[in-house]
């Protein structure tokens, strides 16, 4: 067998092994006690931002690791990524109540990784008072949290006492665009094509022009690809025309520097394709190419050794049936 064709069917074979990588999140060693409240803060009129901290989802976790809030109608309120276990969506909860008594009428999930959604559980009130909020996502969203939600749930559990913890998939699915009315502004939800994973959701505030992109958009945390390298690059192009005015990414701080808010991460995610494209070329293995692709330097990533060498594998993976 030649050299290329034994570096594609390991390839093939690791595809496997990587998607299993993120499947289950890296668990840090026993830490200090979650502190489930983070900082909440007002970014724009009526819509409130709880800022994760830039660490890998898992048990060790201190703290909310991705983005998520909320925005404040005149008739009820939408929660958007109401984070990474029940304790977090609790939390965020309890902000809310201290800002507002209307009640939540969404909860929207940007995608189906588990940082973004375990906080629904919070927000699900059906088993207390047979009502509750609608949960909104990507038409994709249930067959995603379906896959790999026992995962994430095991991942919790083997970190101690999570027994509370459980999936809340969507009761409403977005396929194309949606329109969530909360009283005196329109939340424009838009499903997109496979990019960071094959779930992503973008939720444009009409009010405010704050566009929440999920994980379609990281700041200072490194991209992770979960989704389609080339899929994600279109993505980023169609993204340029959304009318926002501030851009909250996933991970990191909000921006107004719309649309240069995306250039770090294209520059990252563009060099990764050419790189990862010339390592094919070149018949270099998956092994070979896992070390030496290196990230693009312009930006100071944070969490490359968690995150890089498993977007070059998903890159190659992807890439190699081009080559
Ligand atoms: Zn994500």
């Amino acid at each position: 067998m030649k050299p290329q064709r034994i570096a594609r069917g390991l390839a093939r074979r690791f595809a496997p092994v990587l998607a299993a990588l993120l499947l289950v999140p890296t668990l840090c060693a026993a830490q200090a006690a979650p502190e489930a409240s983070a900082v909440l803060r007002r970014i724009a009129d009526g819509v409130y931002l709880r800022e994760g901290r830039h660490e890998p989802w898992g048990a060790g976790m201190r703290g909310p690791v991705a983005n998520g809030g909320f925005v404040v109608g005149r008739r009820c309120v939408a929660v958007i990524d109401p984070g990474g276990s029940l304790a977090e969506g609790r939390a965020l909860a309890a902000a809310l109540r201290r800002v507002t008594p209307l009640p939540v009428c969404h909860v929207v999930n940007t995608h189906g990784h588990p940082d973004h959604v375990l906080g629904n559980a919070a927000f699900d009130t059906r088993p207390a008072s047979g009502a509750a909020p609608e949960f909104v996502g990507h038409h994709r969203l249930p067959a995603a949290l379906a896959a790999r939600g026992p995962h994430y749930l095991n991942a919790l559990r083997r970190g101690g006492n999570a027994t509370d913890e459980r999936i809340v998939p969507p009761t409403r699915l977005v396929h194309d665009t949606l329109e969530l009315e909360l009283g005196g502004r329109t939340l424009r939800l838009r499903a997109w094509p496979t990019a960071h994973t094959d779930a992503d959701l973008t939720v444009l505030d009409s009010a405010s022009g704050t566009l929440w992109l999920g994980d379609l958009l990281f700041d200072g945390h490194l991209p992770v690809l979960d989704g389609s390298l080339r899929g994600w690059l279109d993505v980023l192009g169609q993204l340029r025309t959304e009318p926002a005015r501030l851009a909250v990414p996933g991970h990191g701080a909000p921006s107004t520097a719309w649309p240069r808010a995306l250039d770090a991460q294209e520059r990252y995610l563009v060099r990764l394709r050419d790189d990862t494209r010339a390592a094919l070329r070149a018949g270099m293995p998956l092994e070979a190419a896992v070390e030496r692709v290196a990230p693009a330097g312009d930006a100071r990533w944070q969490l490359v050794d968690d995150f890089h060498r498993r977007n070059v594998g998903a890159a190659y993976a992807e890439l190699e049936w081009d080559e």
